[in-house]
């Protein structure tokens, strides 16, 4: 399969290009019509699959067609919570590489790290946030930034996220969101606890094996 046969606009294809990728991986190749769907989807694909793109170039495609310069022009209309901070780095610097020549305005906030420039950042107004759970909730609980239009919410690395206690924390998150979004879960394994969680918040969804 080739990239032009994925229906994603010119300036997305044209930075997948310039990254000289031959063809869709096969998590790309099952997810990204999905994605494009709305339907809301559980994946199970390891690292170094090309889950990343499997979600970002579907993302950035469906917030490209809608853009809407004046309604939602300072709202966070993608989510991508990620259990650790170097993860999330990796997921922003994908994001930016594939929205080059789109202007759709990515960020990523993550605990550790000054609150005050992530602040100062969301201020400005993001259309992708990639987020820690932790600093998410933080920021949110300071008031900087609001989830009520969020389209489309992605927990990647769904496992880890619970092995390390996130439980509570993505629950709460999913709950800020509003009801009616599309919700993307990507897991490297599928343990029970995942299949739990997956089963509570997604609404029919579509599954995918690589
Ligand atoms: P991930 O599984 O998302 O961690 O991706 C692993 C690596 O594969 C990343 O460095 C991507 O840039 C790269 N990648 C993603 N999609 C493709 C593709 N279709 N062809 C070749 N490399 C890719």
């Amino acid at each position: 399969m080739h990239f032009t046969e994925l229906a994603l606009n010119k300036p997305i294809l044209k930075a997948i290009y310039e990254k000289n990728y031959d063809e869709p991986t096969q998590v790309q190749e099952l997810a990204i019509p999905l994605i494009l769907e709305r339907k809301d989807l559980i994946a199970s694909a390891q690292t170094g699959t090309g889950k990343t793109a499997a979600f970002a170039l579907p993302i950035l495609q469906l917030l490209f067609h809608q853009q809407d310069a004046s309604k939602n022009a300072k709202k966070i209309r993608a989510l991508v919570v990620s259990p650790t901070r170097e993860l999330a780095v990796q997921i922003e610097a994908e994001f930016k590489d594939y929205s080059k020549y789109t202007n759709l305005r990515t960020a990523c906030v993550f605990g550790g790290t000054s609150i005050d420039s992530q602040k100062d950042v969301l201020r400005k107004g993001v259309d992708i946030l990639i987020a820690t759970p932790g600093r998410l909730l933080d920021l949110r609980k300071q008031e900087a930034l609001h989830l009520d239009s969020v389209e489309v919410l992605v927990l990647d690395e769904a496992d880890l996220m619970l092995d390390m206690g996130f439980i509570d924390d993505v629950r709460k998150i999913e709950r800020m969101c509003p009801e009616e979004k599309q919700t993307l879960l990507f897991s490297a394994t599928m343990p029970a606890k995942v299949i739990h969680l997956a089963a509570s918040i997604l609404k029919n969804p579509e599954r995918v094996e690589v």
